[in-house]
């Protein structure tokens, strides 16, 4: 509730409070004046009725109803009168209506002396003036009873009295010695009646208390209101600023303590204004604040995503580094291994037999050296591969594996791959396997657009049979695919005990190897080239031997690749060089002459260093460099590099001759030849072996043959073994023949028995006509 409303309340309830005192004091007030004055008119009237006396004495009952009714006349509260005689015998009576008691006369009259009046209650009490409303209002009779004694001057007591007698002692009252009782008036009031008749009197005061009421209630608004209007306005000031929205000022129209809380206020909305336009800088400062450090947080959290992004991804790629072969995505050395060993285990809990295919690829060093790094990635890649296809394809192993099981091709590094065969139906399943490998892998294959034919040596070992752990499986396959390399390349062999007593073990071979030059176990071989025209030796190729104190002859296929991967090839090739020459001279001393020495050299010995030492070793000789013949395999020959056609120009100007060698098994196209210092070519055995066979097209060997004769370049034929492939290649006008027809390579001791002038003339005229005859036919063809 506003303290307006209560004030006003307040105040109400005290006026209505002192206009009730007052108006109950009037209405007391009134009250008992009207009682009293209607009591004194009673009595009053009384006594001017002097007649009264003679006509209770006579009991003249019409004129004491008279009297009555005069009597009951006097107010509208009179509402019963009656008179008695001195005994108290009721002569008459009457009544305006009812409402109250009429007790009787003794009653009233009860220890009152006759001569009394008395004024008293139905009970008998006496009147009393104290709360006299709330006596009225409490009391269940509102009747007020007066009883009056009518007095006669003469003695009633007497007979006969007349109305003279009366109205002469009245008229004589000196006379008279006594007063005498005659009878008694009794006049019941209605109270109630008495006070609502002066409430009619006081209607004028209670208007005026209504109008008081008014008026104050009404000025007691105006002045609570001037009082609490401000405080409304500061309430509602308050509300508004609760709110959150106030003026900037605020008027203070109104004196005293509320001005100066507006004073104050005012003060403060100021304070607060500038507060709050304070706060609104500082809120714009702050949000951009927020969205460059959101838009930065954004940043930080797209560098995190991309940071765990790259985290996640080198994870994995760590992961795929660490378990697989980055070129050819196949399982590395140490995955295999694992795999390996989980694979060995569950095949001795099982009982099965599993193989490891351990395989290399033939002359990859020579390819790769040749052909550049990346030549040498593609190829592993299409080895990879055609590895991985062939061994899956369930047509190749379905017989032979369990299909379920796993085949996993990895690759343990350079150019050598793994095959584990799991749960092999046999041990011979295993070969089967290895040649369609073979078979697969010796497919032409175009790398870089060469067309190149890789040739793969495998080695096969069994578990459980040759080993129970991946080390020692390991090794067997190793050993096993050594010895396939060393026995021809192009091929696969089964571990056997007997390779470890070979001592082949390539670790053992590297160490001995190291050592071989200054142990002097390397010698070389020479094996004669000869022109079939004149039967003469025109030349000699040098071969190299490795006599071990225990291993015996170690054949070039078994040490040459070794030595290349190692890099001590350069060492070797130096070695033969500086031996093959001087071995010319020495011949040349001893009266033996040999026109010319051709020397293998192997890709990766073409080197500076390889060009001033050869320089060297020709001043330090003193040979003429056109009797020294550098062997050279194609595939270095062929590489589009400059450096090695400076290379080779440089060997060249050196004065030396220049011979490509196996030449036709790596991808030239012949008319690249043009862009070489070349002397000579050396068409490959392989073509050589293939003359003669029934099915066999010789035609590019043919084509090698004259193309060369074209080029102004020389022509020898290597291998040649048989006398149809001579009688071929003499067909062909191909007069330098080197090969087991003529003579295995030997010694230097024994060679030098065929530089006799025509040496093999003899067995050349020997040859069988039959075969000429073939040879001619062989020649139409050709032409
Ligand atoms: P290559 O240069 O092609 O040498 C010819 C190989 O054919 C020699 O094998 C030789 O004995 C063999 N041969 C000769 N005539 C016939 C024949 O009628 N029938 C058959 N089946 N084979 C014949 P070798 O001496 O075992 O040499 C193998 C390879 O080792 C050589 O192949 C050459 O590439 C390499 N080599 C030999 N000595 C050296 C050397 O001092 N340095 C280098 N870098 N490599 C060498
Ligand atoms: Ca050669
Ligand atoms: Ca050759």
């Amino acid at each position: 509730m506003s303290i307006a409303k209560r004030i006003n309340l307040l105040v109400l309830a005290i006026t209505a409070v002192a206009v009730a005192f007052v108006l109950l004091f009037s209405t007391q007030r009134q009250y008992l004046s009207d009682r009293d004055t209607l009591l004194e008119s009673s009595a009053s009237y009384l006594r001017s009725q002097p007649q009264l006396q003679y006509e209770i004495y006579a009991g003249n009952t019409d004129a004491l109803k008279d009297s009555l009714q005069a009597l009951l006349g006097l107010s509208r509260a009179a509402a019963f009168a009656a008179i008695y005689d001195v005994d108290g015998q009721n002569m008459t009576s009457m009544i305006r209506g009812p409402g109250i008691a009429r007790p009787a006369l003794g009653q009233l009259r009860r220890g009152a002396s006759p001569v009394e009046s008395t004024v008293g209650l139905a009970d008998g009490g006496r009147l009393s003036d104290r709360m006299p409303l709330l006596s009225i209002i409490l009391a269940s009779d509102k009747g007020l009873h007066q009883t009056l004694p009518v007095f006669a001057l003469i003695n009633p007591g007497r007979e006969g009295l007349s109305r003279s007698d009366f109205e002469q002692a009245l008229m004589r009252p000196s006379q008279a010695n006594s007063l005498h009782v005659v009878g008694f008036v009794q006049l019941s009031i209605n109270r109630w009646t008495l006070l609502s008749e002066g409430l009619y009197e006081l209607l004028p005061l209670f208007g005026a208390c209504l109008i008081f009421v008014l008026l104050s209630t009404i000025v007691t608004r105006r002045i609570t209101q001037s009082i609490t209007s401000p405080l409304s306005r500061l309430h509602q000031l308050a509300n508004d600023i609760a709110d959150g929205r106030f003026a900037s000022r605020v008027e203070a129209s109104d004196g005293g303590e509320v001005k100066e809380i507006m004073f104050a206020l005012d003060h403060i909305l100021g304070d607060l204004d500038s507060y709050r336009s304070r706060i609104s800088v500082d809120h714009r400062l702050l949000s951009l604040k927020v969205e460059e450090r959101t838009e930065q947080l954004s940043r930080r959290n797209q560098e995190l995503n991309r940071a765990v992004r790259e985290v996640s991804h080198t994870r994995n790629e760590l992961r795929k580094l660490a378990y697989f072969d980055a070129l050819t995505s196949l399982p590395n050395r140490r995955l295999f291994s694992e795999q390996l060993a989980l694979l060995i285990r569950l095949a001795k809990r099982n009982n099965q037999i599993l193989g490891l295919m351990f395989l290399d690829l033939d002359n990859f060093k020579r390819i790769n050296d040749s052909l550049g790094h990346r030549a040498g990635d593609l190829l592993l890649k299409e080895v990879a591969s055609r590895l991985s296809s062939c061994v899956r394809e369930s047509d190749v192993v379905a017989h032979y594996v369990d299909s379920d099981s796993r085949i996993d091709v990895s690759r343990l590094g350079g150019d050598e791959f793994t095959v584990v065969l799991n749960q092999l139906a046999s041990e011979e399943a295993a070969g089967i396997v290895a040649r369609r490998v073979i078979e697969t892998l010796t497919q032409p294959m175009t790398i870089d657009g060469h067309e190149l034919v890789v040739t793969p040596s495998i080695g096969i070992a069994i578990v459980p049979r040759d080993g129970s752990d991946v080390d020692e499986v390991l090794r067997c396959a190793d050993t096993a695919m050594y010895h396939a390399k060393a026995s021809g390349k192009n091929n696969y062999l089964y571990y056997t005990q007997d390779m470890e007593a070979a001592g082949l073990d390539r670790l053992r071979l590297e160490a001995e190897l190291r050592k071989a030059i200054e142990r002097e176990q390397l010698c070389l071989l020479y094996q004669p080239q000869v022109d079939t025209v004149t039967g003469s030796v025109i030349g000699a190729e040098a071969l190299m031997r490795w006599e071990h104190p225990e291993l015996g002859r170690v054949t070039p296929a078994q040490f040459i690749p070794l030595a290349e991967e190692t890099g001590l090839i350069s060492q070797l090739g130096e070695w033969a060089l500086g031996a093959a020459c001087q071995q010319l001279l020495d011949w040349d001393q001893a009266g033996h002459h040999l026109d010319k020495v051709s020397v293998n050299v192997s890709a990766s010995q073409i080197s500076e260093h390889f060009i001033s030492e050869t320089e060297a070793l020709l001043a330090r000789t003193g040979i003429a460099p056109e009797r020294v013949q550098l062997e050279i395999t194609e595939g270095l020959v062929m590489e589009d590099s400059a450096s090695t056609i400076d290379a080779l120009k440089r060997l060249r100007a050196l004065g030396l001759r220049l011979s490509i060698d196996d030449f036709g098994t790596g991808y030239s196209s012949l008319s690249y030849l043009s862009h070489f210092p070349i002397d000579e070519l050396k068409i490959d055995q392989s073509f050589i072996m293939d003359i003669g066979k029934s099915d066999n097209d010789n035609s590019l060997v043919i084509a090698i043959i004259a193309m060369a004769r074209s080029m102004g370049i020389g022509v020898v034929a290597e291998g040649v073994e048989s006398d149809v492939q001579y009688q071929f290649l003499s067909a062909q006008d191909t007069h330098v023949i080197q090969g087991f027809l003529f003579s295995e390579p030997l010694s230097a001791t024994d060679f030098p028995r065929l530089l006799d002038p025509f040496h093999f003339m003899g067995q050349i005229q020997s040859m069988p006509r039959t075969l000429q005859a073939a040879s001619t036919e062989v020649r139409q063809i050709g032409s």
